[in-house]
Parts: structure tokens; sequence; C-alpha cells
């Protein structure tokens, strides 16, 4: 189905943070897969870890245990051990780690005897993916129209805002949803105080704190997830995107207060933690757990905020903020963003679009400060063209 307009580009294959068309021409790929490509392309041990269990077994369906990096135990301990989690649901994609969460919301309160409250607070300008009850939850024009009616228990309110959020409490809310940075929203970043205040507000009428962590996670905002930032824990979390660097993976993580419902039989999937995702996500985490990964992701990311704000001073007819935690950066423009990211991938930069006229630059982990370089001046050279 023609849903997508994409440009008249076909690549052949990656390496690091380069993408190579069939023409021969290299593009810096600060798109990543939309966050996806947490460790560039073709990253050896990835490419290792997926071929040999590719030998191996490939899919065995939940009915039955894999062994080893192939199991879905071994990673989970892992993601335990790593985070606030107890417990973890192995996905395909990150709408499903989301639907995962939603249903752990509700069911947390049905078991603790609430099963009167089941709607989930939700934001302005959320992205959640792309499964009816997600539009719904997220409810902006572009994803509802024509795919109503919407599901019900979703209520918005304007994102940054705790007055609102306490205002739609009512006796039937079981949760509130929200993303430390919103990323397809225009990288809108959360404050520190409102997440503790959202925590706050869960604890004080018996909510569940549902994070949707699958763009800022996995290493993305310089600690492994973006939460850790404002010191506070969720009660569950959708994770995605990075966590597979680039094979189709997700996870719904919880503790196990909140997970007290998902017993036996009320939640599976038949792909979900499949021999090859799990061979991949423990190749993501041994790289991305490493001492010292993810202060280089903070120090890498330090020097491309600081000189994308020196490009935003040098050219403000054409951009005017940066935003951004880490590596989830954007840079508001004033040209259409549209036109923007065209002229940059004619110049040989990938990027993304996102709300609010951002340029979303999410460039793989392992970048360098060549590749620093290098994306500056392709943004240089673009802002000066554009202003021409
Ligand atoms: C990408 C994304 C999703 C949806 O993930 P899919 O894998 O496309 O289903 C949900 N929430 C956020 C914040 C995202 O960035």
């Amino acid at each position: 189905m023609p849903t997508y307009s994409r440009p008249d580009i076909e690549f052949e294959r990656g390496e690091g943070a380069y993408l190579f068309d069939t023409a021969g021409r290299r593009f810096l790929d600060f798109a990543s897969g939309v966050a996806v490509n947490a460790l560039g392309h073709a990253h050896p041990h990835l490419v290792k870890a997926l071929t040999e269990q590719a030998q191996k077994v490939w899919h065995i369906s939940n009915l039955f245990k894999a062994a080893g990096t192939a199991g879905q135990y071994g990673l989970a301990q892992r993601l335990v051990d790593a985070t606030f989690a107890d417990t973890v649901f192995f996905t395909n994609s990150g709408v499903e780690a989301w639907e995962c969460a939603v249903k752990v919301c509700r069911k947390y309160q049905y078991e603790t005897g609430h099963p009167e409250r089941w709607r989930i607070i939700t934001f302005e300008q959320a992205f959640h993916g792309r499964s009816t009850s997600a539009i719904s939850a997220a409810q902006q024009e572009k994803l509802v129209k024509g795919f109503g009616p919407l599901v019900p228990g979703y209520d918005l309110v304007a994102f940054g805002n705790l007055n609102e959020v306490r205002a739609a409490i009512t006796p039937e809310t079981a949760a509130i949803c929200v993303e430390p940075v919103q990323g397809e929203g225009g990288i809108r970043v959360g404050s520190e105080d409102f997440l503790r205040g959202l925590r706050a507000v869960c604890d004080e009428y018996g909510l569940l704190l549902m994070l949707d962590e699958i763009q800022t996670g996995m290493g993305r905002t310089g600690k492994l997830f973006a939460h850790e930032w404002a010191g506070v824990a969720p009660d569950v979390m959708a994770v995605a995107k990075g966590i597979g660097g680039g094979f189709p993976l997700g996870a719904c993580l919880a503790s196990e207060k909140a997970a007290v419902g998902m017993t036996g039989g009320t939640h599976g999937s038949t792909y979900g933690g499949n021999p090859l995702a799990m061979a991949v996500g423990n190749a993501v985490l041994d790289v991305v757990l490493a001492p010292g990964f993810l202060d280089g992701v903070e120090r890498i990311a330090g020097v491309l905020q600081r000189r994308m704000e020196d490009l935003v001073r040098k050219h403000p007819a054409i951009f005017t903020e940066v935003r951004g935690k880490g590596l989830l950066l954007g840079l508001k423009s004033v040209p259409t963003n549209t036109t923007v990211i065209e002229r940059l991938r004619a110049n040989g930069l990938l990027s993304v679009a996102a709300g609010d006229n951002v340029v979303r630059l999410l460039p793989p982990l392992v970048i360098g400060e060549a590749e620093v370089d290098e994306a500056i001046g392709i943004l240089d050279r673009t802002a000066r063209e554009l202003a021409s």
C-alpha cells in the first residue's frame, strides 16, 4: 500500500554510520532506521551473533524454551539486572511492547481490587505506534483521521503540565503513560521535575507510571533509559527500536508488583522473543553495557550538541533551536523540515522529520568526532544554500 512517500534512492549496504546506494554513493546515516541501528550498520559482533544463531535454530514458538543466548531468560535477566524491572515480556515491535504495557496496567488494577480503574492518561503530541489503541492514545489528527471510532480509555492532557494531569484523574484512572522525550512529537524533552511529579501523582492516587522508552531507551540519551536522568523508576515500560540494533525486537519491562496479573495464559505472541531476536538482543547488550560505552555516548553527544548550538547561532534564519537529550536531537527549522531534510540528503546526510517542524538527528551511538565534523559540515553548507 502506498502509505509511505520515499525518495528515489535504493540502499544496498551499510557500514558503521554510513549507507551506500546502488550508485555507490555514500550517505552519513543520522536517521539510523529511526533510532533503531543503535550500533550502526553491519556491526561485526551483531553480524556474528545473528549468523551463528541462524545456523542453529530460527524459531520454536513460545511453546518451548531455547538454549543459551537464544533463550529468553538470559536476556530478560540482563535487562532486569540493569533496570528497575523484575520481569520482561518480549515482542517484535514497539507497538506490541506498548500494548503489553497497557494490559499490565489494566490487569494490575483488576487484580488489586480496582477493576473500575481502566483509563490511561496520555499526552498531546505523543506517539505510541499505529495499532488502533495506540493511535487512540495519541489522538493526533494525522494518525486517527478516518480510522475511527477511537478505542476508548485514553485521556489526553498537555505534555509537561502536572496541573492538567491531576485534573484529569478520575476514579476510573489506572495509569499515566508518557515518553520521557517525545520523539515523533518534535523532540520535546520532559523536564526532570515533570517526570518526578508524575511519579508522585501516581503514588498518591495508586496509579501505575507507564513509560514509552521505545525511542529514548537503550542508551540513546546517554543513560540506558532516559528516566534515569530524573532518578525515578516507572512501574511498566515499553522498549523497542535500539534493543535489537536493526533486528525486530521489543520488550515490555515491569516490576513484580505491576505484573502481578500477568500469569500463565494471560498474554502471548507467536514470534515474540524468538531465538534470532534473543541472540541479537544479547549481542546489542554486550556492547551497550560494556564499561564506558554510555559515558562515550554522553561525551560525543555533548560535542555534537555544542556544534549544533553554534550552527543555530550562525544560521538564525534557517535553524532556531537545538532540542533533545544525548543523541536524540532535533533542529527546529524555519523552512519546512521536509525541505531541509531533502537538501541534507542531497548533500549526503540522512535525517528524519518530527513534529513542530523539527529535523531529527539520530546518529548511531557509535559515532566519533569525524562523523560529527562531517555532519556539521553538511548542515552548515545546507543552511548556506537554503539562505541564498
Ligand atoms: C517508534 C515508536 C513506537 C512504535 O514502534 P513500532 O516498532 O513502529 O511499533 C512507539 N512509541 C515510540 C515513542 C516510538 O518512537
